[in-house]
C-alpha cells in the first residue's frame, strides 16, 4: 500500500499541536489564576502574537483542513515527513522542561509575578529563552511537515515577527527588576542556541 506522505504530514503536525496544548494545559490554568504585578502587554505586543498564532496555527491548520492555499502545494516524501516529525518532538520535549523550570513564574506574554523570581537552574543555566527556542523549533518542523509553501513558512514569518519585536522588550523588563543579577546571568548565557546566539 502507498502511503500519502502530504496526508502523514499533516496528521502529525496536528499531533504536534495537540500534544503542545495537552502540556500548556495544567501551567495555562494556573496562568490565569495568578496575580500579576506588572505587566509591559503593549498594542504592538498583543498584535504580534495574533500575527505568530497565524503562523503557527491557522495558517497551516487552514492548508491542512480546506487546502488552500492550492496553488503553492508541492511535493512531499518520507525523508521529509521524518525530519520534521524528530524537529517536533524535540520541541515539545523543550516545551515541557521550560515549563516545569519556570513553573509559576511562566505566562504568555510580558509579566512580572508578585515576588518574581529570576530562574537560572536547569536548562536555564545556559540559555535565556530556551521556551522561544522550543517555539523556533516548532517553526521549523512546519515546512517539513506541511507540503505547501505559504502553510511551511508561516510559522517562521509569524514567530519570527513575535520573537524579534519582544525579545529586546523582555531582556529590557527583566534587567529593570533584577538589574545586576539579570547583567550578569546575560553574560553568561545565550538566547536561544546554546553557546552560539
Ligand atoms: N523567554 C523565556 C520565558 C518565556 S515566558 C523563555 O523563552 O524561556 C515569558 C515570561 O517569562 C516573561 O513575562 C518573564 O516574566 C518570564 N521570564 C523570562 N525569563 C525568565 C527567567 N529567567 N526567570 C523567571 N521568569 C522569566
Amino acid at each position: 500500500m502507498a502511503i500519502d506522505w502530504v496526508l502523514a504530514g499533516k496528521i502529525l503536525w496536528f499531533a504536534g499541536v495537540a500534544a503542545w496544548v495537552a502540556i500548556r494545559w495544567v501551567p495555562n490554568r494556573r496562568s490565569r489564576k495568578a496575580p500579576k504585578e506588572f505587566t509591559a502587554r503593549s498594542p504592538r505586543e498583543r498584535l504580534s502574537m495574533v500575527v505568530s498564532w497565524f503562523g503557527l496555527g491557522g495558517i497551516p491548520a487552514l492548508w491542512a483542513i480546506a487546502g488552500a492555499p492550492a496553488a503553492f502545494d508541492h511535493s512531499q516524501n518520507w525523508m521529509l515527513v521524518a525530519v520534521g516529525t524528530a524537529l517536533f518532538a524535540l520541541s515539545l520535549r523543550l516545551f515541557r522542561v521550560t515549563h516545569k523550570a519556570l513553573g509559576a513564574m511562566w505566562s504568555h506574554s510580558l509579566d512580572l509575578r508578585k515576588d518574581h523570581k529570576l530562574v537560572m537552574t536547569g536548562i536555564y543555566e545556559k540559555l535565556r529563552h530556551p521556551m522561544y527556542s522550543a517555539f523556533w523549533l516548532w517553526a521549523l518542523a512546519q515546512p517539513f511537515l506541511l507540503a505547501n509553501w505559504i502553510a511551511g513558512f508561516s510559522g517562521l514569518v509569524g514567530f519570527g515577527t513575535l520573537y524579534f519585536l519582544r525579545i529586546g522588550e523582555e531582556e529590557a523588563m527583566m534587567e529593570e527588576r533584577f538589574g545586576e543579577e539579570y547583567r550578569t546571568y546575560r553574560k553568561r548565557t545565550a538566547r536561544i542556541i546554546p553557546g552560539i546566539y
